[in-house]
């Protein structure tokens, strides 16, 4: 029996570009006490971290293996209101759909690049951050074997080989029978993705980085509550709960909407911090 597909750890994401894209926040006069923390300011530089499933493409790869492979879409939807409700954990129940699934690798992952659909804007706004060289990053409580692979299909594998991947691992048999993750850390989540962003932000070389992070669903909420600036797709889950709880955000349709904002983004709107520190519950 071969070795059982693992895909290997990566180091930690904030692998920075050369010369990345710089903010600048110009010299304009301020009052002294702020002198120092105007100084501070100088030459803030973008980091960008986005969830996978939902944002950049508009399924959920998990889903629809365990729909069409697994443990159906009926057993599936019971699961997911049972980590809604608080009974079980995502983890557990992530664990109970992974191991639900029965079919290889290489064919599930046929099944999920037949079905999946990137957000028509993203391989334009991946190719600006390439060239404006704002780092990239996925965080995701997905699988990173599923998630590579899926990415070096639909941007290649010259251009996927720049996003580095924060997410959970996996152990898979070769004939498809046994699906385990390996997950990150030891919370209920699988993965605390707020905890991956502040060691992100720690361990960014650059000082004190604008950190933007884009999602779809309340999971990427802890992830949020780390962002300066918060994309959330219009009329999904994380969109709605901003609203609910007047929590600051952009919300998004496709890609090109966040590629023109960051574009957009100027000295006076990071000083009003018009967008920062989200106030989450
Ligand atoms: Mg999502």
């Amino acid at each position: 029996m071969s070795p059982p597909i693992v895909d290997s750890p990566e180091l930690f994401p904030t692998k920075l570009l050369e010369t990345p894209m710089v903010i600048d926040l110009g010299s304009d006069s301020e009052p002294e006490d702020r002198k120092e923390h105007q100084d501070q300011d100088q030459d803030r530089e973008i980091l960008i971290f986005s969830d996978f499933d939902g944002t950049i493409f508009m399924q959920d790869t998990g889903h629809i293996l365990f729909d069409s492979h697994g443990c159906g879409a009926d057993r599936r939807k019971a699961l997911d209101a049972q980590i809604s409700s608080g009974e079980r954990s995502f983890r557990k129940v992530s664990e109970e759909m992974w191991g639900s699934l029965d079919i290889p690798f290489g064919k599930g992952l046929e099944i999920i690049k037949g079905q999946l659909e990137i957000d028509p804007a993203f391989r334009d706004f991946h190719a600006y951050c390439l060239k404006q060289k704002i780092p990239f990053n996925i965080i995701s409580a997905g699988l990173k074997p599923i998630l590579r692979a899926v990415l070096e299909e639909f941007l290649g594998a010259e251009q996927a080989k720049h996003i580095d991947i924060i997410s959970n691992d996996a152990v898979i048999s070769e004939d498809g029978t046994a699906w385990k993750p390996i997950w990150r850390d030891d919370t209920p989540h699988g993965h605390d993705k707020a905890a991956s962003i502040k060691q992100a932000r720690a361990a960014a070389t650059m000082s004190r980085p604008v950190i933007v992070f884009i999602g779809d669903g309340v999971s990427d909420l802890p992830g949020a509550r780390e962002a300066d600036i918060l994309f959330a797709r219009r009329g999904l889950r994380l969109h709605e709960y901003c609203i609910e709880n007047n929590i600051p955000h952009i919300p998004f349709d496709t890609f090109a909407d966040i590629k023109r904002e960051i574009q957009r983004i100027s000295k006076e709107e990071i000083r009003s911090k018009k967008y920062f520190n989200v106030p989450l519950p």
